[in-house]
């Protein structure tokens, strides 16, 4: 059967889940962009539409473009036909929950589908990685993974990329807050030391190693304790207002752990039920009444598939 429109959720994803930088990532089942892709008879890609987000519309500088030409690029023949994307944003650029790498996972999953799959999931990835390069610079794979994948995974290797997909705690949900401050990119990069002492380096692979047994024990004990962040959040933490309070006060509301997503400002916390979650997000959502800053909030389950069909023809 040969389809020529798709239409798309494209999840968010937390990346680092605190103890586990640049290579751990999950991924949410109701946070999301949708996208539609479509065939035209004329070759190359046009981004047509993008609601919820001011984005380059150049599919050059659009990590949906970029994404799907890496993957155009790799395929021994190119297919005779274009692709047209229409893009709705929920998930702000910038908010820390994979922002690009929704728009780059999604991009490549749906053209990949109007090809007749020539690609894998676990293919996809690559080419997902090389839309994240036009957002950040570097082909990085721990959003786009698990926006492709679902549930939680670990980057073994960026170059050659090596995705490890690892099970979830069952029930687990996430409780994200997403606080609307601009923290520059270059200011989070910054603030983070160029050397790490060895004694915060063995705490921290410890915990990466405690994380993925609790994950494949489905302990939640162990994943509680797992999530600490001895390198990265006591530097980022700083640009985050009120952040030791919300992640202090959502423990003691019965969440797991948190710690920053991606590169903040959003905050995440896992519980083990939807009623904790909730309780959680009230927490955090009286602390940030207190502010005067925006924010959004979430309560999500694990999305145990990545990106999903909502229709295709
Ligand atoms: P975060 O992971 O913090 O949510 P991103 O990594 O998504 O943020 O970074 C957003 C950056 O990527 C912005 O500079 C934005 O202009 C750029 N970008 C390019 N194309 C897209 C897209 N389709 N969706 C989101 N951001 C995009």
């Amino acid at each position: 059967m040969k389809f020529t429109e798709i239409k798309l959720f494209a999840p968010a994803t937390i990346a680092n889940i605190a103890c586990g930088f640049d290579v751990m990532g999950c991924c949410l089942e109701s946070v999301g962009d949708t996208m539609v892709i479509r065939k035209t008879d004329d070759k190359g890609i046009r981004i047509k539409a993008i609601t919820g987000g001011s984005l380059p519309f150049e599919p050059e500088k659009n990590v949906a473009g970029v994404a799907i030409m890496a993957m155009l690029s790799d395929l021994k023949r190119e297919p005779d036909f274009g692709f047209e994307l229409e893009i709705n944003k929920k998930i702000k650029p910038g908010s820390g929950i994979g922002s690009s790498a929704a728009s780059a996972a999604g991009a490549v999953f749906g053209a990949n589908e109007l090809m007749g799959r020539p690609y894998n999931r676990h293919e996809l990835v690559k080419f997902a990685a090389e839309g994240e390069r036009a957002a950040c610079g570097s082909p990085i794979a721990d959003n786009v993974a698990p926006a492709l994948l679902g549930g939680f995974t670990l980057v073994q290797s960026a170059d050659p990329i090596k995705i490890l997909e690892l099970p979830s705690i069952s029930g687990l949900y996430a409780t994200v807050i997403h606080p609307q401050i601009e923290i520059k990119t270059s200011l989070s990069r910054d603030i983070l030391p160029q050397q790490v002492a060895l004694k915060d380096a063995v705490k921290q692979w410890a915990n990466v190693g405690a994380l993925v047994h609790a994950l494949h024990e489905n302990d939640s004990a162990l994943f509680a304790e797992s999530l600490q962040d001895h390198i990265v959040e006591p530097h980022r933490s700083k640009l985050i207002p009120r952040f030791d309070e919300v992640k202090k006060k959502a423990i003691e509301a019965g969440a797991l752990g948190g710690g920053i997503s991606g590169s903040g400002p959003s905050i995440f916390t896992f519980s083990k039920t939807l009623q904790i979650a909730e309780k959680v997000a009230n927490t955090i959502e009286k602390i940030y009444d207190e502010t005067t800053i925006p924010f959004h909030l979430y309560v999500s389950r694990i999305n145990e598939t990545g990106v999903k069909i909502l229709s295709i023809k």
